[in-house]
């Protein structure tokens, strides 16, 4: 089964999510066989998951601690994602990377403390353009998967997110064999560091995922689903996308 994650960033009002959410729920409704995650903002987290109460739609947080609770003003912890009705946690969003300054080392701390919480972690990872046009892209990919991977996975129990950076927001995407290349050496490198055989681990593409490319990307050998963050906040585009996964 694909996966289609909606990646919402520090987008969205109440009556923007319910609208979007009703939209997202009734097509999962009316085409299932993809698994749906849609993250928000923390503060709508409680009051989305209200709304899909009833539907397959999954729950994610955009980030949490790696302690378990504690003086960390401004900061949520992997219970209270939990008990806002979340299943999974973005961990390591380039994002959280380049403007909260966290290393692989804060990432698998993170991803150890979602896990042992219940929560399945969506670890990203992915090349900035320097890196790719210094011919560096596999290395750092490589480096990042080897010190963000907890050791406490277990299948079925993580995602793996390649988004090159380049590719985020700007319309630019990686030719298919460029995809499916990065996506092999994601799978065999988490293999090695896991112990998992790589048909059991799955590793989403993000980064200019619209509803025009969608089922070719999903179609690249490798490719487990996608993670999306502009094209997420508009209900019509990311149903079609959720169509494509199926
Ligand atoms: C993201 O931020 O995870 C992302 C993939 O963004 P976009 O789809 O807008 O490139």
């Amino acid at each position: 089964m694909k996966i289609v994650a909606g990646n919402w960033k520090m987008h969205g009002d109440a009556a923007m999510a319910h609208a979007l959410v009703e939209a997202v729920a009734d097509q999962a409704g009316r085409a299932p066989g993809v698994e749906v995650i849609l993250c928000p903002p923390a503060t709508l987290l409680a009051q989305v998951s209200t709304w899909l109460i009833g539907s397959a739609v999954k729950l994610g947080g955009q980030d949490c601690h790696a302690e378990a609770q504690g003086a960390f003003t401004g900061d949520i912890s992997a219970v209270m994602l939990r008990e806002s009705g979340c299943a999974y946690v973005i961990v390591g969003h380039s994002e959280r990377r380049q403007y909260h300054r966290e290393t692989n080392e804060d990432v698998r701390k993170k991803s150890a403390r979602a896990i042992a919480t219940g929560l399945i972690p969506i670890i990203c990872i992915g090349e900035t353009l320097s890196e790719r046009e210094a011919g560096q892209a596999e290395t750092v990919v490589e480096r990042q998967l080897r010190d963000s991977i907890p050791d406490e996975v277990a299948e079925g129990r993580f995602l793996l997110a390649y988004e090159p950076v380049w590719a985020i927001g700007t319309g630019k995407v990686p030719t298919p064999e460029d995809i499916c290349r990065m996506h092999g050496h994601i799978l065999s490198v988490a293999a090695d560091r896991t112990g998992l055989a790589s048909p059991g681990i799955s590793v989403l593409y993000g980064g200019s995922v619209k509803a025009d490319n969608a089922r070719e990307i999903m179609a690249i050998q490798g490719v487990s689903g996608v993670l999306v963050g502009g094209a997420s906040l508009k209900a019509e585009e990311f149903c079609k996308i959720m169509a494509s996964g199926r």
